[in-house]
Formats: structure tokens, sequence, C-alpha cells
């Protein structure tokens, strides 16, 4: 016989072996913690973004060290590196490559802003031909500041309104 005194509430939302969340909580938190990025290393920058894949700082830790270099495989494009018009055609084209939903970091100064770039030869930010969803400072940023990125964009991505699109795209 079960005690007046025995706290047994129902809990709605677990029963049995069941857990009961929306849909949207699960694709999310699905979609956080396994980004697959596509590395867009241009210059310098792609340096830091291999360091940050090494035991140091371990990207493997937020579920993104499946760097994929088809775009198909991919949906976080990380642009490490200056920009040039030569190139710029060839990224948008990798990003159109790429399956949705996506997102793109623009990392350092240069994929930024075109950096100390002012150059004929360079695009000023590489968010004139794709979408920027988190730009990381510095040139070159360090591991910590593009795993900062990552996180902001994991933050971003866990908040989106995930059921809605996945059934109207
Ligand atoms: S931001 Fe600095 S380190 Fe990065 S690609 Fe440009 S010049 Fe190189």
């Amino acid at each position: 016989m079960v005690s007046s005194r025995t706290e047994l509430g129902y809990d709605s939302k677990i029963e049995g072996e069941v857990i009961v969340s929306r849909r949207d909580a699960i694709i999310n938190w699905v979609r956080t913690n396994s980004m697959w990025p596509m590395p867009m290393g241009l210059a310098c920058c792609a340096i830091e973004l291999m360091g940050s894949g090494g035991a140091r700082f371990d990207i493997a830790r937020f579920g993104a060290e499946v760097m994929r270099f088809s775009p198909r495989q991919a949906d976080c494009m990380i642009v490490a590196g200056t920009v040039t018009y030569k190139m710029a055609p060839q990224v948008r084209r990798i990003y159109d490559q790429m399956s949705s939903p996506k997102w793109v970091i623009a990392m350092g100064a240069c994929a930024s802003t075109g950096g100390m770039y002012r150059s004929y030869a360079t695009l000023q930010g590489v968010d004139r031909i794709v979408p920027v969803d988190v730009y990381v400072s510095g040139c070159p940023p360090r591991p910590e500041a593009l795993l900062d990125g990552l996180m902001r964009l994991q933050d971003k991505v866990r908040h989106e309104p995930a059921a809605g699109k996945l059934f109207t795209a």
C-alpha cells in the first residue's frame, strides 16, 4: 500500500520509457549537436581552423569534428580566409550545393569584411555572396574564438522554428 506521504505524482511527460517533447526541441537538439562543417579554407585563417580540430581545442566536444569536403554532406560552411573575386563564384556554388538547412560562419577579418585588403581583388565580406549567421573577429581568430562562434551558432539553431520549415520545404 502506498503511504499518503509518498510523493507519487503523475508525470505526463515521462510514462514508462516514453519521453514526450516538442518536435522543434528534438530536431534542433539533433541539428545542434551534429553539425558537419564544410571547411572553406582560403588563407591563413584556415590554419587556425585546422588547429580547432586538434587535441588541445577538440572541436569534437561540440559534435562538429566531421569536416566534410563534399557539400552534399555538410550543413555548416566555415569561410576561413580571404575571399577573392576569383574564388567568390566557387564559394557561392559550393554553398548552393550544400543541403538545407545550412549555416555559414565567417571566420576572421578577411572573410567578414575583406580585412586589410581594400584591393580590387578582394571581396569586402563573404556576406555579399552568401548569408552569414555568425561573424568571428580576429586576424587570425584563435581556435577558441571559432569555438565560441560555433557555440553561438548552436544557440541560434537551438531556438529556430525547425519543424515548420521541415514540412513546408
Ligand atoms: S583575417 Fe588575417 S589571418 Fe585571417 S586570412 Fe585574413 S589576413 Fe589571414
